[in-house]
């Protein structure tokens, strides 16, 4: 029995529904090739979006945008109330300062396809490594969260293993555990399972889930379609810097209106 599909859904009701990420007409352009032509998403708290499109579709340099790897040249992303980069000041829009723009990013956790671990310390190490040196959590207090997250990702006996040691699909979950030691809310996943080996992807895919079910609010760049069906509240379909389509999964992934998402589906499946 999958203790993951046993857990109570989250209870999301319309008057706890507020919007935490809010993109409009978003650009991003890399010299003359304009890989976002004017994106508009809407993610409400508790919410997982889940991201599908070919490659090149512009879904990796969308997360980077929302979380400051990227800037964006048009539009705007609003975040939990705010402007992604722009702070309001006498009534006027003026670019964040670079202080600001770290508190931003601290709501917001980002996983990898590559698993990104500092090589020379311990699961345990990686974890605590910026809720010490940047929420200036005391050392103590930070590696009892670092168990329970492990505990939480079934890594609880792993904590003194260096990334070498461990499997890809235990070090992404341990990169899991490193974004929510910051206590992010959002997380957003660049397909978190794309360089796992096929039998390692169910045990990260179960985390995600459980993460899920607890609330957290995620954007998911995946082609794990049954995850996508099973798990996102929204399922959104890119393609060359454009929503195609977007809605519920059973309709965008069972009955897609357009024929691009019929013929990435048939590709995928
Ligand atoms: P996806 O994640 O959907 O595969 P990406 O967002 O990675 O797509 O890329 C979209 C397009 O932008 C691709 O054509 C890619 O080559 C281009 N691109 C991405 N990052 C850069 C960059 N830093 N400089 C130039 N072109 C880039
Ligand atoms: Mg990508």
């Amino acid at each position: 029995m999958n203790p993951v599909l046993e857990s109570p859904s989250p209870v999301r009701t319309d008057e706890i529904r507020r919007p935490l990420v809010q993109a409009q007409g978003v650009r991003k352009s890399y010299g003359p090739i304009q890989v976002l032509k004017g994106i508009d998403l809407q993610v409400d708290a508790g919410q997982v979006m889940c991201l599908l499109g070919p490659s090149g579709s512009g879904k990796s340099t969308f997360l980077r945008c929302i979380n400051h790897l990227e800037r964006i040249d048009g539009g705007r992303i609003n975040f939990d109330g705010e402007l992604i980069g722009y702070a309001q000041r006498n009534g006027k829009l003026h670019e964040m300062k670079p202080r600001e723009v770290a508190r931003q990013r601290r709501g917001i956790g980002m996983v990898f396809q590559r698993f990104n671990l500092f090589p020379h310390l311990t699961a345990l190490e990686n974890i605590i490594a910026a809720p010490i040196g940047i929420r200036k959590v005391p050392k103590a207090q930070a590696v009892a969260q670092a168990h329970a997250l492990l505990e939480q990702v079934g890594l609880g006996d792993k904590a003194g293993l260096h990334p070498a040691k461990l499997s890809g699909g235990q070090q992404q979950r341990v990169a899991i555990a490193r974004a929510l030691a910051m206590e992010p809310k959002l997380m957003l996943f660049d397909e978190p399972t794309s360089a796992l080996d096929p039998e390692l992807v169910g045990d990260v895919l179960d985390v995600m889930q459980k993460l899920a079910a607890s609330g957290m609010t995620m954007i998911v760049v995946t082609h794990e379609i049954g995850f996508a069906r099973n798990v996102a509240d929204e399922v959104v379909f890119m393609d060359a810097g454009i929503v195609v389509e977007s809605g519920a999964p059973a309709k965008v992934l069972g009955n897609p209106s357009h024929e691009r998402t019929r013929a990435f589906l048939e590709n995928v499946i």
